[in-house]
């Protein structure tokens, strides 16, 4: 059949495909140590399934509101005021199947062919793709491990042409961890308003952070920044939801009722069951966010002591999400294990994964070459025995 130009050009999600090969050898009996998904080990807390189970119950099967039902728009519109200060009301809800597709509506309502949208380096994978997707051209600017590879204001103004539609930024960063410090978010605000520039803010790692980082939501930066900014947000890391399908955008009336017109054509309404176990997620008890955050902390703390001690890798310690990205350029041209040499990142998780059976997935889908991500979103016997194994690879 004759595929569309679009599609042709279109790459997989590079996350999802290092995963599915990860499967793909233990589907023939190996045993893997997996460390490719950015998704949360725990099961989801029971009294949000409980209202799962309830919403079946009470027949809340059926469509729903194109853009989700008032019940959680409004438990939404609760949070944010209760945990940022920030006063939404039900009518900039826009409720998705997830943060990707928030993502997507957004970019979909703002962009197309001949616009720029600036994206920070690294970025998560899909960031790329979905620009691409609306014909817009993605403008990549480059963080640095120095600074924690958050983007500066001076390097936001730069980046700026008459065609800039968005900066899409992620706070914090997967796949770096990065936590932006609040001046420079500050400092990144004062450009977007006096440049007059929207900004992307995706928070979706917003309750994972650790200690010696803050969080602090772009939104939260006075009345002319709320007005340029568009919230991306979801369920799925807070509340170990990856599978139900719930994400959120919190934006400007217009943009708001725009995405809506799209979503009601594309999707109808995301899961109404999903939607109901989201409401007792966000107005619930919060402790089962905080045990896991804590939960991830101490996998954070054990995987920093390891990546210490590995010969000859760079990295900056992850202020927030649960990803360490590390630079293994200066193992490129050596023998590693098995006696496999390798040139570049993308053919480093390839041996790490046939010699060591440890599957990461390569910074050169992020938008960093040289860099790999492991995901410490698994338990610590795992990661003791992956390390062990990527520590023997390394030294060959
Ligand atoms: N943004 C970022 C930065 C992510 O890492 C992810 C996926 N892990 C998403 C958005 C999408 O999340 P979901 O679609 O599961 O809500
Ligand atoms: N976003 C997660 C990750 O980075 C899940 C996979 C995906 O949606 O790409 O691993």
């Amino acid at each position: 059949m004759q595929l569309s130009e679009t599609v042709q050009k279109l790459k997989p999600s590079a996350t999802i495909a290092a995963a599915a090969k990860a499967r793909e050898l233990k589907n023939t009996g190996v045993h893997v140590y997996e460390f490719t998904l950015g998704e949360p080990d725990f099961v989801t807390p029971e009294h949000i399934c409980e209202a799962a189970r309830e919403a079946i119950a009470a027949g809340h099967t059926h469509y729903t509101a194109a853009t989700g039902i008032a019940e959680l728009k409004q438990a939404i519109c609760s949070r944010y005021l209760q945990d940022h200060g920030l006063e939404y009301s039900p009518s900039q809800v826009v409720v998705s199947n997830g943060a990707k597709h928030s993502i997507h509506n957004v970019l979909t309502a703002l962009c197309g062919p001949g616009d720029e949208v600036i994206i920070p380096t690294p970025y998560w994978v899909s960031y790329s793709a979905l620009v691409e997707l609306t014909g817009a051209t993605p403008v990549e600017v480059e963080t640095t491990q120095d600074s924690g590879f958050c983007l500066s204001a001076e390097q936001f103004s730069a980046a700026i042409t008459p065609r800039t539609r968005l900066l899409m930024l992620n706070n914090p960063c997967n796949p770096t961890g990065g936590a932006y410090p609040v001046e420079t978010l500050e400092a990144l605000a004062k450009v977007a308003v006096e440049r007059d520039i929207p900004v992307l803010s995706d928070e979706i790692y917003e309750k994972l952070i650790y200690e010696g980082s803050t969080f602090r939501s772009f939104a939260t930066f006075g009345e002319e920044v709320a007005k340029r900014t568009i919230i991306v947000s979801g369920v799925s890391k807070a509340y170990a939801m990856t599978g139900w399908r719930i994400g959120w955008t919190l934006a400007p009336a217009d943009l708001t009722a725009a995405m809506s017109k799209l979503q009601s054509q594309e999707t109808s309404n995301p899961c109404s069951i999903s939607q109901y176990a989201a409401v007792a997620a966000l107005e619930g008890s919060q402790d089962c966010v905080e045990t896991m955050r804590q939960e991830f902390a101490r996998r954070r703390e054990y995987v920093l002591g390891r990546l210490r001690s590995l010969p000859d890798i760079s990295f900056a310690e992850p202020g927030g999400a649960f990803y360490a990205f590390f630079d293994v350029s200066r193992h490129f041209g050596r023998k590693l294990g098995g006696g496999v040499q390798v040139n570049d990142a993308s053919e480093f998780c390839t041996a790490l994964l046939e010699q060591a059976h440890v599957a990461l997935v390569t910074g050169d889908a992020f938008g960093a070459p040289g860099y790999v991500r492991l995901s410490f979103a698994t338990n610590l016997s795992v990661l003791e025995a992956g390390f062990d194994r990527l520590e023997a690879f390394l030294k060959g």
